[in-house]
């Protein structure tokens, strides 16, 4: 299950796009528990590019 960014912090990700979930943090190394409410889960195919969730 991979995990999308709903938030608006734009130094944190870009609304929309989606990363690997690795734990409490994204595969890029993006923190999801301190806004959980800026993350859903998606079965949708990662968008992100950076080393971590793009391999
Ligand atoms: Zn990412």
């Amino acid at each position: 299950m991979n995990i999308k960014y709903i938030g608006n912090d734009t130094k944190k990700s870009e609304n929309g796009k989606i990363h690997v979930q690795n734990g409490n943090y994204t595969g890029c190394g993006a923190r999801i528990d301190d806004n959980p409410q800026d993350w859903v889960k998606t079965s949708q195919s990662v968008t992100c590019d950076k080393n971590g969730c793009k391999n």
